[in-house]
């Protein structure tokens, strides 16, 4: 059985970032810029006003001083080409563009108005409440490094570039197939011994967070329809993820059939709880594929050690083998844990305020804890928590 991070580096040893796409800037959030982005355009583009005011000559405009109001106003949007006159002020508003020969604007708070003239309460510096051309960003500055993570604000900050698309990996296509003849899509009525597929949506749904585009399919334990099913989603996707049937039950066919397809088993099974039937393969043409439990809690688990580091790295988020890939804290136990197994056990905790505690009943089908937690804890093989002490979690 492969140690956990072993495990982890030889899933990613097989995967780089995906093809480069442009994409329109609505459509970038939290993806991974691939190329660095220079700025194309000095911001602000030109010199103007910050305040709604008078646009001056400061040399002009002491304390008491009286000046005439020219007769054209500058407002935002299209440059009149206004020139002051000296003894003049122009009417300007923010945004506005700064006229020829003024170097200042006066709020229009700090005078007083009277018909075609303005007295100055408050006299100005030169350059005061003017946002200078570049005061911002120059032309040829560096705004975004390949690898960050596009935020809203960096994405306006694209969008002030006058820049509308932007370089980002491409999603992979990850199709879940779930297995069994016990399993019946929710909305359905269910007979006796058998129970709803909570693994189709719960797996769709945390690859779509992780950042991929999902699909999924359903296969009975029937080797001719695993196979067909399997075929499909292999030839349409990069990762094919199967979740039950590859355990050692009879009726567990999910092993030999993606032999059959040509998929190259690269280990089965992983030391860790829960989890342990973990498979990764890879097929000829590059698709990923990987088997985890048919039970909830461990598929969810699986998923989140093995799976979602993949997508991460696809879409160029950085990733490190030896890390679990989750955002990781320390709570204080509230209460006693212990792992008695001889493989490193993730349980399913609350933590809350730096103190961490069990999210109910731990076995792995028990979907209702897993819903209930927000983090992993990782209890090392034969480890004994006391309540206080520390213990490692992982955002879930
Ligand atoms: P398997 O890995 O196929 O042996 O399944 C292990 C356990 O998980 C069995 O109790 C299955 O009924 C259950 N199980 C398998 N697939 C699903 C699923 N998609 N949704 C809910 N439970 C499942
Ligand atoms: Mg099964």
């Amino acid at each position: 059985m492969l140690e956990e991070t072993e495990a982890r580096r030889r899933i990613l040893e097989r995967t780089s970032p995906g093809s480069v796409i442009w994409v329109p800037l609505e459509l970038s959030l939290d993806q991974v810029l691939a190329q660095e982005i220079v700025a194309v355009t000095d911001s602000p583009p030109f010199d103007n006003s910050s305040m709604d005011g008078y646009a001056v000559r400061a040399a002009e405009a002491r304390d008491g001083a009286v000046l005439r109001v020219a007769e054209w106003t500058q407002a935002a949007g299209a440059d009149l080409g206004l020139e002051l006159i000296p003894g003049e002020a122009i009417r300007i508003f923010t945004g506005a563009s700064i006229p020829a020969g003024c170097d200042a604007v006066i709020m229009q708070e700090d005078v007083e108005r009277e018909g075609d003239f303005i007295t100055i309460r408050e006299g100005v510096e030169r350059g005061e409440n003017i946002r200078v051309r570049g005061g911002d960003v120059c032309t040829g500055q560096i705004l975004l490094r390949r690898g960050e993570v596009l935020t809203p604000a960096k994405i306006g900050l694209l969008a002030s570039q006058g820049i509308p698309e932007v370089p980002v990996y491409t999603k992979p296509l990850a199709h879940i197939v779930t297995t069994g003849d016990e399993l019946v899509e929710p909305g359905a009525p269910l007979l006796p011994g058998e129970i709803y597929n909570s693994n189709a949506p719960m797996l769709q749904t945390a690859v779509i967070r992780a950042g991929a585009v999902g699909g999924v399919s359903h296969a009975i334990d029937d080797p001719a329809e695993l196979r067909e099913v399997l075929a499909g989603a292999l030839a349409a996707s990069d990762l094919v993820i199967i979740a039950g049937g590859v355990s050692v039950g009879e009726r567990d066919y999910v092993k030999e059939v993606l032999e059959g397809l040509g998929v190259v088993t690269e280990f089965w099974r992983v030391k860790v709880k829960p989890g342990k039937p973990f498979l990764f393969g890879t097929h000829p043409d590059g698709t990923l594929v990987f088997g985890v439990p048919g039970n909830p809690v461990s598929a969810y688990v699986t998923f989140a050690l093995f799976v979602a580091p993949v997508i991460r790295r696809l879409l160029g988020h950085e990733t490190e083998p030896s890390s679990v890939g989750l955002g990781t804290l320390s709570g204080l136990a509230e209460e006693a844990m212990h792992n008695p197994g001889d493989r490193p056990h993730y349980l399913r905790g609350i933590c809350e305020n730096g103190r961490v505690r069990l999210s109910g009943t731990q076995q792995s089908h028990a979907i209702y804890g897993l819903s209930r937690a927000n983090c992993l804890i990782r209890l090392e093989a034969g480890q004994e928590v006391a309540p206080g002490e520390a213990v490692p979690c992982y955002w879930i």
